[in-house]
């Protein structure tokens, strides 16, 4: 039996129904408008709304209020009502409110829009089997307090539990519209194909993607599209296999590692459609419940990417390349570079050439502390060093005045520092060191860098300048010295045979004793005199500056030379040794005018320093001479401390020396052996291993010897002059001419000579024109050097206007006359006296000329 009530009932489900079934989606405006029409004609109410809870805090509204102005957006969303979701979700009870005036803030926010009561009702998922979930809410307000109590309730329960599967329903489609949405515009491209490996389905951006529109894409075999996987197998085996796998988890139905790289091959948008390679990371996903697709692919793009990769793999091959280029260019300096830890100060970064010049690996220096001062042969070196660093290290981490970032080339560089580095085989090369910090641009110290320049030749150079400048100034000096001794060592000497005379002379009677005293003390005294003018012209010869290359070679008599060379060292070794000679006759040999005198002394010096005053009074130093007609040998030993043998090969090193500043600039022995090589000769050292045990300081060390040996001079190079023997006396007197400006020795030659001859002494050049004017002269002994008129230009004069007086003439000069006099004597062809001479020596030549002359008249 139906009531009327049953009846309406019944055609409101109808209605509700209908709506239903023409709606798939039942949550839009108009499908909504028209439940709300269908419901309205069963319950009269305010506003009809389905409620859908998204995530924890909110639900989103569907609403329909009748009669008046959408007070709610539809679609818009609500905050939860706990009690309501208690009520409505848990208990699955409707819940009812029936005076909004009271209840709730929510509440009375419905009431100023006109709802005074309002009821909701749990809509529950309709498979209708199992248990049930509310999946929403139907809420439906009236314009009256109480009005939602007498609305039918169970009708409207009913209305909401046939809403319930139209929801789920509509609740899928619109997730699926969404999706297919997102499918649609997203940047990545997605495919999917089945079994057979076509393509069932693509989004649009795979259509871009691959060149295709969707007509020709779909039913293309996916391996047209896609290269093979890195391991070998195509999409479509691949899609095959994962299929085939049973299982459901989400990570195993990844066929591939995501984003795996694979070559996709597109139509380009040209005319021609080309197909070109492009490639993208590929996500391929199999797909297990679905009969028509077996996997589906997510495709990025990586063109872009592949080419950033390509830029800058091409730019870090270029990085290298300079890399490579700017550690030859520091390898190759030739300079050590280095860089230092600014906490520790220890060494991070050494060029190569440290290692050539350093003879140390580097790994080895670089793993070794404090390699670089250790490298600094003495303590001043290694001091400097660490000035420097420490000086470079304090520039660091201030902030400038200004507060501008410092840059490092605003830092000034510390002022270089020169010091002796050690090398591995122990020799030692001379550097110059500059160290400086590097500062970011805030002005912190980043590292502390620096160089070390190898300036051992510069060095070298500078000193030997510097040596050549004193040596140069010695010589003149000398040569003025010896000058200067020679006019008054000249009448010393004629003084003494004056004495000597006198004390023999008449009227002068002596005890035979006494008078045999007095020729013994003035014996002594000439030998005395002569002694002082050797070691004056000596000294001369050893400090000649050295000529350039192009030095002019003399024939040097060795034999003289060393005894030059030991009269200027004499006094120093007869405080520690005797002094044995072994002087051979040997030829002469080609050098430059004073150089071997210079190498001897060297070699003296040396000797005699290493005798140590503490050793006996047996010790000795030997030179000797020897040849075998082809080369010259000199040889000087010592029995001194000796030459260790490690140091026996450095010791010809510039600045090598074992002697404290006072006494050695090591300097002698480089210069000597450029000196003999340039000759043509060769100098070695010798030295008995160290080590034997004598019996104390008096026996001596082991001692050295040095050698020098050099290429005789040849029989053309011998100038020997024949002298033809010579009467010492003369049947007559002669007239003989002084002219000499000193006046003692002037008066000491006229007494002297006045003895045999007729002499005429004049102290200048005028005056002796003025006397041969006035008569003729047998001899003139003329002084080369003297104010106003020289002897030289006496002699000219005379050559020209007379030159039977010209051929007259005899030259007395000193030693160090200069290459200017040599050239005049030489071409003049007249004989000199060297001063001192004695009064034996002026007759000899006297007797010589006269004879001369006399024989070529007749
Ligand atoms: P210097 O004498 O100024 O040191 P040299 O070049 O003349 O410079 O000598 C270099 C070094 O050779 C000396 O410091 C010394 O160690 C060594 N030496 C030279 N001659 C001898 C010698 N006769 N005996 C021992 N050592 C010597």
């Amino acid at each position: 039996m139906t009531t009327s009530g049953d009846t309406a009932r019944l055609s409101a489900l109808n209605a509700v129904l209908r709506v239903l079934v023409r709606h798939a989606n039942l949550l839009l405006p108009q499908p909504f408008e028209e439940l709300a029409d269908a419901v309205a004609a069963i319950v009269p109410f305010h506003r009809i709304a389905v409620l859908v809870p998204e995530g924890p805090d909110h639900r989103r509204v569907y609403a329909v209020t009748r009669g008046t102005r959408q007070p709610v957006v539809f679609g818009g969303r609500t905050a939860v009502v706990p009690a309501v979701m208690r009520r409505v979700y848990v208990e699955q009870l409707p819940y009812f409110v029936d005076d909004t005036r009271q209840g709730l803030e929510i509440d009375r926010a419905a009431a100023e829009v006109g709802a005074l009561s309002y009821v909701v009702f749990p809509v529950r998922s309709g498979d209708g089997k199992g248990t049930q979930r509310v999946i929403a809410e139907l809420v439906l307000t009236f314009p009256e307090v109480g009005g939602a109590r007498r609305a039918p309730a169970s009708l409207l329960q009913e209305i909401a539990d046939v809403l319930g599967s139209t929801l789920e329903r509509a609740f899928r489609l619109a997730r699926v519209r969404r999706l297919a949405m997102i499918l649609k515009t997203s940047g990545d491209a997605m495919l999917a194909w089945d079994r057979e490996g076509r393509i069932t389905d693509a989004n649009d951006a795979a259509l871009v993607l691959t060149g295709r529109p969707r007509d020709q894409l779909i039913g293309t075999p996916i391996i047209e599209l896609l290269g093979p996987l890195p391991d070998g197998r195509g999409p479509l085996e691949l899609a095959a296999s994962a299929g085939r796998s049973p299982s459901t988890e989400m990570t195993d139905r990844i066929a591939l590692a995501p984003g795996v790289r694979l070559d996709l091959f597109a139509r380009s948008m040209t005319p021609a459609r080309a197909l070109r390679r492009i490639v993208v990371a590929a996500t391929i996903t199999a797909v297990e419940d679905d009969p028509l697709v077996a996997a589906h692919a997510l495709l990025r793009d990586l063109s872009h990417v592949v080419a950033a990769e390509e830029e800058a793999s091409a730019r870090l091959s270029r990085i290298h390349e300079l890399e490579e280029q700017h550690r030859t260019l520091l390898d190759n300096a030739p300079l050590i570079i280095f860089r230092l830890d600014p906490g520790t100060g220890e060494l991070v970064y050494l060029n190569r050439h440290a290692e050539r010049l350093l003879g140390v690996p580097m790994n080895e220096a670089l793993a070794t502390p404090g390699f670089l001062r250790a490298a600094h042969a003495d303590a001043d070196g290694a001091q400097c060093f660490d000035d420097a660093v420490a000086r470079a290290r304090q520039s660091g981490g201030k902030a400038s005045s200004d507060g501008e970032p410092r840059r490092p080339s605003g830092v000034p560089r510390p002022p270089p520092y020169e010091a002796r580095l050690l090398r591995r085989n122990d020799d030692a090369i001379t550097a110059r060191g500059t160290v400086y910090p590097l500062l970011s641009e805030g002005g912190e110290l980043v590292a502390i860098e620096g160089l070390l320049v190898d300036v051992s030749a510069e060095h070298a150079a500078r000193t030997r300048l510097v040596q050549n400048d004193r040596l140069a100034t010695l010589g003149t000096l000398a040569a003025g010295v010896a000058h200067e001794i020679n006019n008054p060592a000249a009448f010393i000497l004629l003084g003494l045979d004056m004495l000597d005379r006198l004390l023999k002379g008449a009227g002068i009677t002596m005890e035979p004793t006494a008078a045999q005293g007095a020729a013994e003390l003035l014996h002594e005294l000439r030998d005395s005199i002569r002694r002082i003018v050797d070691i004056a012209r000596d000294l001369r010869l050893f400090a000649s500056p050295p000529a350039a290359d192009n030095g002019r070679r003399s024939v040097i008599d060795v034999n003289r030379t060393v005894e030059s060379a030991l009269s200027l060292t004499r006094g120093q070794i007869i405080e520690r040794a005797q002094l044995c000679r072994h002087l051979d006759e040997v030829p002469p040999v080609l050098m430059e005018d004073g150089r071997l005198a210079q190498v001897v002394v060297n070699l003296l010096v040396n000797a005699a320093q290493a005798i140590p005053k503490a050793y006996g009074r047996e010790q000795s130093i030997t030179v000797s001479t020897r040849s075998d007609g082809r080369t010259v040998e000199i040889e000087v030993r010592d029995t001194g401390v000796g030459i260790p043998k490690e140091i026996l090969s450095r010791i010809w090193q510039p600045f090598f020396t074992t002697k404290s500043a006072d006494l050695g600039t090591g300097l002698g022995l480089s210069i000597s052996r450029e000196i003999v090589e340039k000759a043509g000769g060769r100098i070695w050292a010798e030295s008995p291993a160290i080590g034997h045990s004598g019996n104390g300081p008096a026996d001596g060390g082991p001692g050295a010897s040095f050698v020098i040996s050099l290429p005789a001079a040849g029989r053309g190079e011998l100038v020997t002059p024949i002298l033809s023997p010579l009467p010492r006396t003369l049947s007559a007197r002669v007239r003989v001419l002084v002219v000499e400006d000193e006046a003692s020795l002037a008066r000491a030659l006229g007494d002297e000579l006045g003895r045999l001859h007729q002499v005429t002494v004049v102290s200048s050049a005028m005056e002796a024109l003025t006397a041969l004017d006035d008569r003729a002269f047998d001899v003139i002994l003329c002084d080369l050097r003297m104010p106003g008129m020289s002897g030289e230009a006496l002699y000219t004069r005379v050559a020209e206007s007379d030159p039977a007086h010209a051929r007259c003439f005899i030259f007395m000069t000193g030693v160090g006359f200069g290459a200017d006099v040599e050239r005049f004597l030489a071409g003049s062809g007249r004989p000199v006296l060297e001063k001192p001479f004695s009064a034996d020596d002026a007759l000899e030549e006297i007797v010589r000329v006269v004879n001369r002359n006399n024989a070529a008249k007749h």
